[in-house]
């Protein structure tokens, strides 16, 4: 393996904008492992399988499928599918099916053999527990729920959708029980990683915040 940096924590904490950054400083490749879930969701999704599928149709599907993270794009059976998978359904069905065992399995390979190429910044839910435990360093990125949802509507209303902030917050929250409430690799802060809690931070101050980690800076006494 060569050098992973780890970034967890639930969705809408900032991870894919400060992994970017923290990549390219860094000359790093840039993970987003939600991404693969996506694709995949997508792509079982597409084929009519849904939460009633038994694990043995899901694996079924999956030994025909490849899915793949190059230069920040995510390819399903070599189709380009970045912009498909970024709508909200396709986030649910991600959630949904992440929490299935082949799916699981099947990922976790395709991310153990990214890092097997090339130094990675890998974000994601259980980066720095289940697929990269000797992970270079370990981050925990948070922020609160009614932060994660004013990021989430300015990102939306800078698109120009209408937005709904209580249907917002309301999928914030079931989001993250099902991220945090499932059996196989949820997601929750590994004892050896850093703490970043984003709230009312800027994406500058953030990514200070990890580098001093990266760099063992020490802050006031303590390693951020
Ligand atoms: O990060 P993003 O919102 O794109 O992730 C979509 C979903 O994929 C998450 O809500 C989570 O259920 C799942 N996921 C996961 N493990 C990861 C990355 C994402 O279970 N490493």
């Amino acid at each position: 393996m060569r050098k992973v940096i780890a970034i967890d924590g639930p969705s809408g904490a900032g991870k894919s904008t400060v992994a970017k950054l923290i990549a390219a400083k860094l000359n790093y490749d840039y993970l987003d492992t939600g991404a693969l879930y996506r694709a995949v969701a997508l792509h079982l999704k597409r084929l009519g399988l849904d939460a009633n599928s038994t694990d043995q149709a899901i694996a079924s599907v999956l030994g025909k499928t490849e899915v793949a993270f190059r230069n920040g794009r995510v390819y399903l059976n070599n189709e380009d599918v970045s912009d498909e998978i970024r709508s909200t359904d396709a986030g649910h069905y991600a959630s949904v099916f992440s929490t299935r065992k082949p799916v699981r399995d099947y990922l976790l390979s395709v991310q153990r053999d990214t890092a097997e190429q090339t130094n990675l910044v890998a974000e994601g839910r259980d980066m720095t527990t289940i697929v990269f435990p000797d992970a270079y360093k370990k981050i925990y990125l948070d922020a609160t729920v009614d932060e994660r949802m004013r990021r989430r509507t300015l990102e939306l209303t800078g698109r120009g959708q209408e937005v709904d902030d209580h249907k917002i917050k309301k999928e914030i929250i079931e989001r993250d029980m099902r991220d945090s409430g499932r059996d196989i690799a949820p997601l929750k802060k590994a004892d050896d990683a850093h703490l970043v809690e984003s709230t009312g931070l800027s994406i500058q101050e953030v990514l200070s915040a990890i580098m001093n980690i990266i760099n063992d800076i020490s802050v006031q006494g303590k390693t951020l």
